[in-house]
């Protein structure tokens, strides 16, 4: 993996307080909602892959290896790149299957902000909502309260965003 690259990848990370907060994505957001990160290439030119990926791939040491895999979410938040060798890890590899079968077994019982958020939402409305979150973060850093609000769709104030 390129140096310089993970660098400036860690570089928009912004991790929330918490043992088990979410990592958010404070880079560039493509339209499905998912982050986008830029990464050279052997022969010069640029690769672009979703940020959840890469930080996957920088824990597995590789993008190649991870070719065959989704990366999965725990936590349903599209802007997470919480990647860790450890159980606090929001991030996973797995099949196809894998992400079906998890989205099924979680279901309705995920208690968790960011599934009601993102859940059987459409691209755009997906893009626009991450896009709000990560524009707050980047203006206000990881505020807990804020980042919960906005992961259900809701500003602190009175008024709905959405
Ligand atoms: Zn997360």
């Amino acid at each position: 993996m390129d140096e310089n690259a993970a660098a400036r990848f860690r570089s928009k990370i912004v991790a929330g307080p918490e043992a088990h907060d979410c990592w958010i994505w404070t880079g560039a957001i493509g339209d499905d909602g998912y982050g986008r990160f830029w990464t050279p290439t052997a022969t010069g030119g640029q690769r672009m892959i979703r940020a959840h990926r890469y930080a996957l791939a920088l824990l597995t040491g590789g993008l190649d290896e991870l070719d065959e895999f989704h990366v999965c979410h725990t936590c349903d938040n599209p802007l997470c790149v919480r990647a860790e060798d450890a159980p606090t890890s929001h991030l996973y590899a797995g099949t196809a299957f894998d992400n079906m079968a998890d989205r099924a077994r979680r279901g309705h019982h995920n208690k968790q902000a960011a599934a009601a958020f993102f859940r059987h939402e459409t691209k755009q409305q997906r893009a626009h909502r991450a896009r709000v979150l990560r524009d707050h973060v980047r203006a206000h850093g990881y505020d807990p309260e804020a980042v919960g609000s906005l992961l259900r769709g809701v500003t602190s104030g009175q008024q709905a965003l959405f």
